[in-house]
């Protein structure tokens, strides 16, 4: 067991009176080695599971209405990172479940503005959104679920708070929930009120139901056609698959108000319980100098296709891994190239731990245990402090600091089989270390290196259809052959390898 450090001490009981009402209620269930930050206490505390050995997480998702961001794809590089550590690290099955906004205003705004149904609108960038998660290496939830999928549950939802008294109808047909009649309001976060419809009983009050208007799509319900209101979705979607309690429940720093908190507060009052999540979690934003928000209302983001035209994978997870989830981060050229050269180190590490344990380089004295066992308490213990990820790659960027330094070291003198045999052994023990724990991580090294060698293929097949097609084009030019060589570029353009013939040269790159 790991040394709980600065875990809160102000763990009360629902029944406290006054702001203690708003307090956080300790799960009943199973210790895990892990602390994590409680935005309700405002301090650490211990995880506790429901259920032994087994994490249920829910993640809001996107809102498929446009081409995700570099600033969406942190949150989900970030929160994958967290996943991967609690199952990879500390043998926890996450069951994490993600919802999918396929309606709201942006989507429906859309969908009129380019004149196409707003279903097709959000299908087409949900399939976009899951090939980026894909190429960023970020794991498959259990489930997506979508909203649209889930209205009846929805309708349902509003339904019940409606006859507890939680909701109320409006003249025009939408409902709202009764921020007054929960006296738990402003757990999570401190409400701000806003005055988006006239006939509110309260400023903080949110909608549960929107009513409908002409051109929008609608569903039926009790008090006339309308669509869910954003909140109310992610309540219905993560009580159907998860009930009346969820270990954990995440998304960015921005959702903390309105949404989580008007989701923990209308769920608390549809199941009838004090605490609906035991845990949630924030993950800090990427912005970009002088603390400007990446957003698409100020057109300054950078999507994630452009970004992996210009960087790996890799180096936006090695962004991610040197700051804590919790905090943001600045995106810019000499942040990334430091993301950049962090990741090089590490892989250039591993590749000559590798030549060197095939005998192509020798190292001095090396002792595997004391570096490993310092390096790997050091990690274990930041991982189990909230995650700490920063914590954890400065451990294991000073290890390969170190390494590096004893292949500078390395004497160019033979050794006898028995000594080099000894270091090889060390070398390789550290090097997989590393490895595996950056695998932990989601970063993937053996695709960056078969990327690499498929590319070279490519390479010199091209070379040699260059060298054909060249030919060809000599007099008398060789029309059969030149057919031969467009065959093969519109083939491998169904491959996703665009080619493209510079006089007697080629470029490619892939789709
Ligand atoms: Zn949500």
């Amino acid at each position: 067991m790991y040394k709980l450090v600065r875990v809160c001490k102000r763990l009360v009981s629902s029944e406290a009176k006054g702001r203690d009402r708003l307090q956080w209620v300790t799960p009943v269930g199973h210790q895990t080695e892990v602390v994590v930050y409680n935005p309700v206490t405002r301090c650490k505390v211990p995880l506790i599971l429901k259920t032994k050995n087994v994490l249920k997480w829910y993640m809001c998702g996107p809102t498929v209405y446009d081409s995700a961001h570099i600033g969406h794809a942190t949150t989900y590089i970030k929160s994958d990172i967290i996943r991967r550590i609690l199952t990879d690290h500390f043998n926890i099955d996450v069951l994490l479940v993600m919802g999918i906004t396929d309606i709201d205003d942006k989507i429906i705004k859309c969908a009129l503005e380019s004149k196409q149904d707003f279903k097709a609108l959000a299908r087409r960038f949900e399939m976009e959104f899951l090939e980026d998660m894909n190429r960023l290496n970020v794991r498959e939830p259990y489930i997506y679920c979508r909203v649209t999928d889930y209205v009846p549950r929805i309708v349902h939802f509003v339904e019940k708070l409606i006859a507890s008294g939680y909701g109320y109808i409006l003249k025009d047909g939408s409902v709202y929930f009764d921020t007054n009649k929960y006296n738990r309001y402003g757990k999570i976060s401190i409400p701000s009120p806003d005055a988006t419809h006239p006939d509110k009983k309260s400023t903080l009050d949110f909608a549960l139901w929107k009513a409908g208007k002409s051109d929008e799509p609608f569903w039926e319900s009790p008090w006339g056609r309308g669509r869910p209101g954003w909140h109310i979705e992610c309540s219905a979607i993560a009580s159907a698959v998860f009930g009346n309690s969820i270990d954990v429940h995440s998304g960015g720093i921005d959702l903390a108000f309105p949404h989580h908190e008007n989701e923990e507060a209308q769920s608390c009052c549809y199941h009838g319980v004090d605490q609906w999540v035991n845990y949630w979690l924030h993950c800090g934003h990427l912005h970009l100098k002088g603390d400007v928000k990446m957003s698409k209302s100020l057109r300054n983001t950078v999507s994630i296709r452009d970004y992996l035209d210009k960087y790996s994978a890799n180096q936006l997870r090695t962004l991610c891994l040197l700051s804590h989830y919790r905090n943001g981060i600045e995106f810019s050229d000499e942040v990334m190239q430091n993301a950049v050269s962090v990741t090089k180190k590490i892989e250039n590490f591993i590749s000559d731990s590798d030549t060197y344990t095939a005998g192509k380089l020798q190292a001095g004295e090396i002792d595997e245990n004391l570096l490993l066992t310092n390096t790997r308490s050091k990690v274990d213990s930041a991982l189990a402090d909230d995650f700490d990820t920063s914590r954890a790659m400065h451990a294991i960027l000073n290890l390969v600091g170190v390494g590096n330094k004893m292949f500078r070291q390395s004497d160019a003198s033979p050794r006898s089989a028995n000594v080099y045999g000894s270091h090889a052994s060390a070398v390789a023990v550290v090097s997989n270390y590393v490895s595996n724990t950056l695998s932990k991580f989601g970063f993937s090294q053996s695709a960056s290196a078969k990327d690499r060698q498929v590319e070279e293929i490519i390479d010199h097949c091209l070379r040699f259809r260059a060298a054909v097609r060249n030919r060809a084009l000599e007099n008398p030019k060789n029309d059969a052959l030149l057919k031969a060589c467009d065959n093969v570029r519109e083939e491998l353009s169904t491959c996703g390898i665009l080619v493209k013939d510079i006089k007697d040269n080629f470029s490619w790159r892939w789709k």
